[in-house]
């Protein structure tokens, strides 16, 4: 909220904003519904608005090539036989949120970390944490003091832990008439980094059933990306940590790793299993990542 309140809002973008979330039926409130600055239950002339057939001028229905009866304001009145019945919101609640565009926000992150003096080294896709002690700079004793595994969905092969899952989100740009986001999709165990055509039409057609000037957008893109799910966040730190190559105990420079018994053990803690509140969540986790690490001796 500080960020979307500030100078740098634009380029983190980051923005204030007004959420509506619509149900097909009462749900329970969200157990997050204090975190908020403003949360309300949905005012029922708001859920007869967007549950009613959509408004058309006099005429519209017949100059769009529609049959039937137009349709009107009221939620008595017809709809229009090439129009979409409206999705059925009879329940939800409004708050104040932030958006988050992510092509912008994490540059930004990198940014500000490379500004406090971070360096960022890309290094090729581990197999192992244990193969850390493979890199150069880690071989040569000049590892790192602490290691946050963060790998995300990744972490199904490298620890391995199979309780990650993919939570697939498909998702389309349009223009309507500045660049809008629409999806995404939410399918859970699904690997797939193609775009799929049917979920974009699905994407498409449930959006301008909730909002019928949506219809006919012109789509700018499609992305997919992999939520890594699991079925609890795990953040903590491990017991043992992790065992690098480096100055043993004993004084004496070693080369040990790969959980032999030389080298030097340094905490490791685990931060990922964030499904998709990855960003929302990530300032408290890193919180909790440097409290562990006060923890351990190492900060
Ligand atoms: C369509 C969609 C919409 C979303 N909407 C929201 C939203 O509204 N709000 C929200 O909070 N979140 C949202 N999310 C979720 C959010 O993007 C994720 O929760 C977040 O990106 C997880 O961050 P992470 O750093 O844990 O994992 P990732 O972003 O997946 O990063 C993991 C990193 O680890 C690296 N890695 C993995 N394996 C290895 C390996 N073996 N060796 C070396 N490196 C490795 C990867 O290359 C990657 O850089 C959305 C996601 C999607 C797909």
């Amino acid at each position: 909220m500080q960020l979307a309140h500030s100078r740098e809002a634009d380029a983190a973008g980051v923005t204030l904003c007004r959420v509506n979330s619509f149900y097909p039926g009462e749900q329970p409130l969200p157990f997050w519904r204090h975190i908020p600055y403003s949360f309300q239950e949905m005012d029922p002339r708001m859920l007869a608005a967007v549950s009613r057939p959509h408004w058309r001028p006099a005429g519209g229905a017949a100059a769009a090539g529609g049959a039937a009866t137009p349709a009107a304001g009221g939620a008595a009145a017809g709809r229009a036989a090439d129009e979409p019945e409206p999705l059925p919101c009879r329940w939800g609640y409004q708050w104040s949120s932030v958006v988050c565009e992510g092509s912008r926000y994490l540059p930004w992150l990198t940014a500000q970390v490379e500004a406090m003096g971070g360096v960022l080294l890309r290094r090729p896709r581990l197999s192992s944490l244990e193969q850390l002690a493979e890199l150069p700079e880690v071989a040569a004793g000049g590892g790192p003091d602490a290691v946050v595994n963060a790998a995300g969905l990744g972490n199904r092969e490298l620890l391995p832990d199979e309780q990650v899952v993919p939570i697939r989100g498909q998702i389309v740009r349009v223009r309507a008439p500045d660049s809008v986001v629409l999806g995404g999709t939410g399918q859970v165990g699904n690997f797939s980094r193609e775009v799929c055509p049917e979920d974009r039409s699905r994407i498409l057609e449930g959006c301008a059933r909730l909002l019928p000037s949506l219809a006919g957008a012109e789509v700018l893109s499609d992305w997919v990306g992999l939520r890594p799910g699991r079925t609890r966040l795990r953040l903590e730190l491990q017991e043992g940590g992790l065992r690098l190559p480096g100055t043993g105990e004993d004084g004496g420079a070693t080369g040990g790793g790969g959980g032999g018994r030389g080298g030097r053990e340094v905490p490791l803690v685990h931060n990922y299993g964030h499904g998709g509140a990855g960003l929302t969540l990530a300032w408290g986790c890193a919180g909790d990542v440097v409290a562990l690490l006060q923890r351990s001796g190492v900060l």
